[in-house]
């Protein structure tokens, strides 16, 4: 997304009204964000049509900060914008006893349309629902193994404008389109599934022309049913790029989030800048202003213009993701990273685009230089308790005297995330993102745009159950 100034009128129309609301307020700082949002959803469950929406919702959210106490109101109707302003600044009155301490930033005024290639808004809901309905039966039809199917899909156009106290402003929009397509295949009390998604904050044209991916989705739920399972124990697994990515995010990017930081000292310790973390070609990012991603924004809902933040560099730790108030509450550099998923909620600190840098290797390299392992593909589901965490791959195959071989199902990851970043050894060259619109999950904020990135990587000695 590019940025332009000036304003066109209906925009100045829109700041001037958060400009006046901002004047009730009486706080140490304030500030409103207003948004509007078109959406559609429409899913296929089996043989039947379980969602179709088609909405419009208006509305936005005021905060307020006095000494160091936060206080918020939503309002549905423009109008209530100054009421909501006074309201939050009245809460933050009653709760505040410390002192406001928000780190400084660029005071941006400017706004970022979005660079669609080809809008889906202009697609009729015809269209889209016979698209679905096509991909559901490509994966119903695929197999009489095929228990049943989940198609969804969905694109949302919002429009987020921002004021602040400090007198920031923007205006963004924020578009984006996901599918997703589950299939479920049943062979008696066995049950395996497999999906597949895209999405993109760029063009309709993502969701189009997938039926080769859905059909080989479904086939290889089919396939699974006929897999071994993984053996347990000690391996050395290769990760493929999007397992690798989800592994980023959910094992460690949530722990670099420093709201959770500067609540838990045991964390914060051992997650302080300067720790090493891996071997020196280990480098983990978050970067909010990498263009036309899901997960990226001009601006935080804070009005923090977005930048490229390494978490690790060369394998040593070198930055937290940070709000305007966790900056400065721990004395570091703000990072953009404070988002919202939607009007109803207050910015809390979040991912945008996580990755994992690629090195120089082939994945020829990585796969060649195992004697007996497990190359491990794709993510099924996962739970992550502070350092600690379970990660089951979608499927994945043995990898014997260096060779791809068969394919194996139920492979479930365990490890201490610090313990796994330092036994991660082979980067190869073959970086990829994945948009793959699962959102992510925090404080009840659920799902927010973000992306995964990776190559493939190798890790030596990490424990898998199994049997
Ligand atoms: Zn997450």
């Amino acid at each position: 997304m590019e940025v332009f100034n000036p304003l066109s009128a209906r925009e100045t129309a829109v700041k001037d009204r958060l400009v006046q609301a901002l004047k009730k307020s009486k706080a140490d700082y304030a500030d409103v964000r207003f948004e509007i949002a078109d959406a559609n959803a429409i899913s296929y469950r089996g043989e039947e049509i379980e969602t179709m929406n088609s909405s419009r919702f208006m509305g936005g959210i005021a905060r307020a900060c006095t000494k160091g106490g936060w206080g918020i109101a939503t309002f549905d109707d423009a109008q209530k914008m100054p009421h909501a302003v006074e309201e939050a600044c009245a809460c933050a009155a009653l709760v505040g006893r410390e002192k406001t301490e928000l780190a400084e930033v660029e005071i941006v005024d400017a706004v970022a349309p979005a660079r669609l290639e080809r809008d889906f808004r202009g697609v009729p809901l015809d269209d889209k629902l016979a698209l679905i309905a096509k991909y559901n039966d490509l994966i119903l039809k695929a197999d009489p193994a095929i228990a049943t199917s989940w198609v969804f899909f969905t694109d949302a156009f919002r429009t987020v404008h921002f004021a602040s106290s400090r007198g920031a402003y923007f205006m963004e929009e924020r578009p984006r389109v996901i599918l997703s397509a589950s299939a479920v295949a049943r062979s008696g009390s066995l049950v395996q599934r497999t999906h597949h998604s895209v999405s993109s904050a760029r063009t309709y044209d993502v969701v189009l022309g997938l039926e080769e991916e859905v059909e080989a989705t479904a086939k290889r739920a089919v396939a699974l049913l006929d897999a071994p399972p993984c053996e347990g124990g000690v391996h050395t697994v290769i990760l493929d790029q999007k397992l690798a990515g989800v592994f980023a995010h959910e094992a460690f990017g949530h722990l670099s989030e420093a709201d959770f930081l500067y609540e838990n000292p045991k964390m914060r310790d051992l997650m302080h800048c300067g720790r090493e973390m891996g071997a020196k070609g280990l480098n983990i990012l978050d970067d909010g202003s990498a263009p036309d991603l899901l997960g990226s924004v001009v601006f935080d809902d804070e009005g923090t213009r977005t930048h490229k933040t390494h978490l690790i560099k060369d394998g040593v730790l070198v930055n937290h993701l940070h709000s305007l108030e966790t900056a400065a509450k721990m004395g570091e550099p703000p990072t953009g990273n404070a988002r919202a998923i939607d009007r109803t909620y207050p910015p809390i600190v979040r991912m945008t685009n996580t990755y994992i840098d690629p090195g120089q290797a082939t994945f020829e390299d990585l796969i060649g230089s195992v004697d007996k392992g497990i190359y491990a593909c794709d993510m099924q589901g996962g739970q992550t308790m502070m350092e600690m965490f379970t990660f089951s791959a979608a499927y994945g195959y043995r990898i014997e005297n260096g060779k791809v071989a068969d394919l194996i199902r139920d492979i479930t990851l365990t490890g201490n995330v610090f313990e796994t970043l330092h036994n991660i050894d082979g980067f190869a060259n073959d970086f990829e993102v994945h948009q793959t619109g699962g959102g992510c999950g925090k404080g009840g904020q659920s799902p927010l745009p973000v992306t995964f990135g990776s190559p493939h990587i190798r890790i030596r000695n990490v424990v898998l159950g199994g049997t």
